[in-house]
C-alpha cells in the first residue's frame, strides 16, 4: 500500500525524538495553565508552582486529573489562560452527559487544530482533487467547524452540507460528484435506505470514502456501512476539551486510531484505582492537550474506554493506536445485576444481516426487576406482513443476545425506516427506570 503522510517527519518520528518533544510541550502548557485561575491553585497544591517543575514526563503524574465537572466549576473563564481580546473563537461539548463546556482558541490554536484535522484527512489517501462534504452538525460542535478547516488546509473542494436533509445530500453529492464525506455512523448507516427510497442509484454518486465519529461503533457496523454504500470507513476520535476531531484517527491500514502524541499525551488508567494499567489492558483513556495555549488541559479524564495497540503500524507511523472506544464508562448498564455496555448489544444486532440498520435499547422496571427490550429494523429483502419469518429473525435474535450478554432481551421488529434517526448522536438507550437519589 502507498501511504500518504502530511509530516512524514513528525508522523514517523522516533519514539525518544517524540517524547523530548512532548517534554519539552507538556512545560510550555504547564506555563500557560499557571496563567489560568482553576490550574494555579490546584498545581500549586501539587508542589508546582513553574514550568521548571517538570523535569521528565513521568512528572506528569504529579499533576492532578482535570474532570468534567471541575470544567463546568471554572465556567466561564476559569481556565482561560490568555486575555480575552487574544481569544478568536469558543466551542462547546455536545452536552451528552449534562451541562457543555467551553472551551476557548486563539488565532495559533486554530491553525494547530486544523494542522492535525488536515493530517488525519491526509493520511486515509485524501488530495486536493477531492470533493468532501461534511454532513455534520455545524455550530459550536466542533465536528463541523474542525473538519471542515482540515478540509480547507488539504485543499478539498469543502462542501459546508451540515447534517440533516438528506434527499439535499443526495442532490449536492451528484451535482459536484462528492468523494468524501463525514457523518455520524448512524447517519451513514440511514443514508443507504434513503438513497433507496430517493431512487438515487449507487453509480450516481462518487463516493469513495467516509469519516465516521462523534459516537462508538462497532466494527460489524463499521464492515456493514463500508458494504452497503461500497466505500471505505476510518474511524475519527476527538473532543471538544482536547479541541474536537483531529485528536486520534485511523490510517490506511484502518487498525486502531493513531493519537497524534505530538499534539497530546495519552494515558489509560484504572478509573477505580485511578493507577496506570498495564501495557495494551483497556481502561478510561485521560489526555492532555500539548498544542493550546488558550485553554490548557491536563489530565482530562474523557470517561472513554479504550487501550492502546502494542505493536507497530504497518504504515510506519510511530504514534500509538488505540483500540476502537467502545463508550464511556458512565454508558454502563446495571440490568438485573449484570454490567453491559450497550456497544456489546450493537455488536451483535450489527452482525445479523437481516437485521435493518437503525436500532433503540429500553430499559424499564418491570415489577421488581428490570426489562430490557431491543427494537431493531428489518432490512428490505424481510416482509412485515409475512410472520412466520419474523417470528424466527426474532427469536435468533434473542437468543443470539442472551448467549452474548446473559440477559434475556425482549425483541421488537420494526419497519424499515420507521425508528427515529438523530441528526447528530444518536440517542441509543432509552433508561425509564426511577434513579435512586
Ligand atoms: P460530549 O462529551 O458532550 O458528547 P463532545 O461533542 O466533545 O461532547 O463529544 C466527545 C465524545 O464523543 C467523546 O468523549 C466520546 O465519548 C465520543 N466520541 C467521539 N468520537 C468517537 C469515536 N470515534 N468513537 C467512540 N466515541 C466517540
Ligand atoms: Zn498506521
Amino acid at each position: 500500500m502507498d501511504f500518504q503522510y502530511w509530516h512524514p517527519a513528525v508522523e514517523k518520528m522516533p519514539r525518544d525524538r517524540l517524547e523530548s518533544l512532548q517534554l519539552e510541550k507538556l512545560k510550555a502548557e504547564v506555563g500557560y495553565a499557571l496563567k489560568t485561575p482553576f490550574y494555579t491553585s490546584r498545581l500549586a497544591a501539587a508542589g508546582i508552582h513553574s514550568a521548571d517543575d517538570i523535569k521528565t514526563l513521568d512528572d506528569l503524574r504529579r499533576i492532578p486529573f482535570t474532570t468534567k465537572h471541575d470544567l463546568r466549576e471554572g465556567f466561564p473563564w476559569g481556565f482561560l489562560a490568555i486575555p480575552r481580546a487574544e481569544v478568536v473563537r469558543l466551542h462547546a461539548s455536545s452536552g451528552t452527559t449534562g451541562m457543555p463546556t467551553t472551551i476557548y482558541f486563539s488565532r495559533d490554536d486554530i491553525k494547530r487544530w486544523s494542522g492535525f484535522v488536515a493530517r488525519c484527512i491526509y493520511g486515509t489517501g485524501c488530495t486536493k482533487e477531492d470533493v468532501f462534504q461534511n454532513m455534520i452538525t455545524y455550530g459550536l460542535f466542533t465536528g463541523g467547524l474542525g473538519f471542515h478547516a482540515g478540509g480547507e488546509e488539504v485543499g478539498m473542494l469543502v462542501i459546508p452540507s451540515g447534517a440533516g436533509n438528506t434527499f439535499r445530500q443526495f442532490r449536492l453529492m451528484q451535482d459536484f460528484g462528492t468523494t468524501v464525506v463525514h457523518a455520524t455512523p448512524s447517519f451513514l448507516l440511514h443514508v443507504e435506505d434513503r438513497m433507496r427510497e430517493a431512487g438515487v442509484k449507487r453509480e450516481h454518486i462518487s463516493l469513495k470514502r467516509a469519516f465516521a465519529g462523534a459516537e462508538p461503533y462497532s466494527e460489524d457496523t463499521r464492515r456493514r456501512i463500508e458494504g452497503l454504500l461500497h466505500i471505505d470507513v476510518y474511524n475519527s476520535y476527538g473532543l471538544s476539551e482536547m479541541n474536537g476531531p483531529g485528536v486520534a484517527f485511523e490510517c490506511q491500514c484502518k487498525n486502531g486510531l493513531h493519537v497524534w502524541e505530538d499534539g497530546y499525551i495519552a494515558e489509560i488508567i484504572d478509573p477505580d484505582t485511578l493507577e496506570p494499567v498495564a501495557d495494551g489492558e483497556t481502561g478510561e483513556l485521560v489526555l492532555t492537550v500539548l498544542c493550546r495555549e488558550a485553554t490548557p488541559i491536563l489530565r482530562y479524564r474523557t470517561r472513554d474506554l479504550t487501550g492502546f495497540y502494542t505493536e507497530a503500524c504497518p504504515c510506519g507511523r510511530t504514534h500509538r493506536r488505540l483500540r476502537r472506544i467502545t463508550g464511556r464508562s458512565d454508558d454502563m448498564l446495571i440490568i438485573n445485576g449484570v454490567n453491559i455496555f450497550p456497544s456489546q448489544i450493537e455488536e451483535v444486532i450489527m452482525g445479523i444481516k437481516e437485521v435493518g440498520n437503525n436500532y433503540l435499547i429500553v430499559v424499564e422496571k418491570y415489577g421488581a426487576l428490570d426489562r430490557l427490550t431491543v427494537k431493531t429494523e428489518v432490512g428490505p429483502e424481510i416482509f412485515m406482513d409475512d410472520s412466520r419469518p419474523l417470528n424466527a429473525l426474532k427469536e435468533r435474535i434473542r437468543a443470539t443476545l442472551q448467549a452474548s450478554i446473559s440477559i434475556n432481551p425482549k425483541v421488537e421488529l420494526h419497519e424499515g425506516g420507521s425508528l427515529p434517526v438523530s441528526e447528530g448522536k444518536a440517542v441509543r438507550v432509552q433508561d425509564t427506570r426511577p434513579r435512586d437519589v
